[in-house]
């Protein structure tokens, strides 16, 4: 099996236009398991890790936009400088996997596989992402709200990279939780991203839905409530209106009516914390 291993963005996207059924992998850690559990058949394979261009990430204050490049893993987003300007994506940088999934897995290839409970996801919906594509004839970006189009696919074409996604900051509180059956090494039950933007509550759901879903209804409600006097009660509602908006599934990891519950309580706890903050 051949393995090309470019080491610029235009190479890659030239080798993926001449072999256009090349598998991408960024950190093996979704795909090397595909492979092993003989669910993948690569003929050939386009490594992105040596790319120095997507391994970027970048705070521009005076836009107040943070781009991050598809091959930065989740070890750098977990701390310093990017965990300070995106608090939410720094929490949910930390549940993933383990340090060594962490320091192998990226932001690229969570969007790749593009599951319901890809932690990095229900942060890219809250925080109004984007997600920017290359193939070796044009780019463009979608707003993450169109480039999730159901559970593990996306709106990538065959012949496109993910080259990273650009991440508006917020002036407001965000945070992120997640459910699962124990605390490390645990794909999510149930996660719930929240951001405070402009006085103005933002909520995203995980592992709840065919995709990652946002509650525009009970955002639509919060917002009509004055949100720097959050009481225990008007708390509890929200997060009966965010449950109401879930569409989980009975699968082997819970049932649909615990997940509904639990993003009711993760929406409660976050916008009780956020409100506090
Ligand atoms: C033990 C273990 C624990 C895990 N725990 C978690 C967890 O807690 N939370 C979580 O969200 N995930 C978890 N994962 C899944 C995985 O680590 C993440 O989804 C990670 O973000 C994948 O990134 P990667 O770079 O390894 O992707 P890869 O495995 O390299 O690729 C994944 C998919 O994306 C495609 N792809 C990769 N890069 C690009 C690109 N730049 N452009 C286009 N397509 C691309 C690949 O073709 C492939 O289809 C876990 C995995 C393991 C093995």
């Amino acid at each position: 099996m051949p393995v090309f291993i470019p080491s610029s963005l235009s190479e890659a996207t030239s080798l993926l236009a001449e072999h256009p059924t090349a598998h991408l992998i960024t950190g093996g850690t979704d795909f090397m398991v595909e492979v092993n559990f003989n669910h993948r058949h690569p003929e050939t394979v386009i490594s992105l890790r040596k790319i120095p261009d997507m391994q970027l990430w970048n705070i521009d204050k005076a836009s107040g936009v943070v781009f991050i490049g598809a091959s930065v893993p989740y070890a750098t987003m977990e701390q310093g400088e990017l965990a300070d300007a995106l608090p939410a994506l720094a929490e949910a940088a930390r549940t993933v996997g383990s340090p060594q999934i962490r320091a192998a897995g990226s932001i690229g290839g969570n969007l790749g596989t593009c599951s319901p409970a890809g932690d990095s996801l229900p942060v890219l919906a809250a925080l109004n992402a984007s997600v920017h594509l290359r193939s070796s004839d044009a780019e463009r970006t979608l707003p993450f709200s169109e480039f999730m189009i159901g559970p593990k696919r996306n709106a990538k074409k065959p012949d496109e990279v993910i080259t990273g996604v650009s991440i508006p900051m917020t002036n407001g509180w965000q945070g992120y939780a997640k459910v699962g059956v124990r605390n490390a090494m645990v794909i999510s039950v149930a996660s719930v991203c929240l951001a405070i933007h402009d006085k103005t509550v933002r909520v995203a759901l995980g592992s709840v839905g065919p995709t990652i879903i946002r509650c525009s209804d009970a955002e639509s409600w919060i917002n009509s409530q004055d949100i720097t006097a959050i009481d225990d009660s008007v708390a509890v509602e929200f997060g009966n209106r965010v449950s109401q908006e879930s569409r989980p599934i009975d699968d082997h990891r819970s049932t649909a009516e615990y997940r509904r519950h639990a993003v009711g309580v993760l929406a409660t706890r976050l916008l009780q914390r956020g409100t506090n903050a």
